[in-house]
């Protein structure tokens, strides 16, 4: 999912397609040829942009994780395009340090990441302004790690959303929560108010970029995907 989406509107429709590389690879197939991509795909009328309604690019949902500080990463070992469909088994969770270090609990225990997390849904949650914060973070996320509670022992493969490594995550979450003199969050709270829209802003957009990989383009109202 490398390429850019790009939308415009005709035939009174918002209208989705990939940018055209500028040179013929393998991984331009199937995208628009030059004198296409100037024709719009429903009239074929040759397209005239003005100023004011110039293709925008849609900006993609994923994140390297690596490069949020103090952040709550979910990814999938499978590819982005897994997180937009919340299998829980498929995915993976973890929080970031202030240096984009990804520590997640997995069978052999808590792991310090600082590759593999290129492509995924990020939350931040300490803002950058927040010095304090952030070197509290650290401290605290390495502590977390060492307790008792993640040890390879404990862990369950349960493989139901809400287990382990989300477990793991939202319990140190709720942990600077507390520290901060607020309320711990419940999972069903922060999984409805913090990740579930996020989830659906990714499923939209992995289906847009499905149905244009299939298509050629994607206009919004028009053609079910
Ligand atoms: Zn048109």
């Amino acid at each position: 999912m490398d390429r850019t989406i790009i939308k415009f509107n005709h035939c009174e429709t918002d209208i989705y397609r990939f940018t055209v590389l500028p040179h013929f690879t393998e991984a331009n197939e199937g995208a628009p040829s030059h004198e296409e991509f100037k024709q719009c795909p429903l009239c074929f009328e040759t397209l005239a942009f003005d100023l004011l309604n110039a293709p925008v690019s849609v900006p993609r949902p994923f994140v390297n994780a690596h490069k949020v500080p103090c952040a709550f990463a979910i990814g999938s070992v499978h590819g982005p395009s897994f997180i937009g469909e919340w299998h829980d088994t498929e995915l993976h969770v973890g929080i970031t340090s202030s240096t984009g270090v990804v520590h997640n609990y997995t069978l052999s225990g808590v792991r310090r990441d600082d590759q593999g997390w290129e492509k995924c849904l990020c939350l931040q949650l300490v803002p950058p302004w927040r010095n304090n914060l952030t070197h509290t973070w650290d401290n605290e996320l390495e502590q977390f790690c060492s307790t008792s509670d993640w040890t390879p022992e404990r862990f369950h493969e349960e493989r139901e959303f809400g287990s382990c490594c989300y477990a793991f995550a939202l319990a140190f979450v709720n942990h600077i929560q507390v520290l901060e003199g607020k309320t711990p969050l419940s999972k069903e709270e922060f999984t409805g108010t913090h990740i579930l829209p996020r989830i659906k802003t990714i499923s939209k957009y992995i289906q847009v970029y499905q149905a244009i990989a299939q298509h050629g383009f994607y206009a919004a109202g028009q053609r079910k995907v």
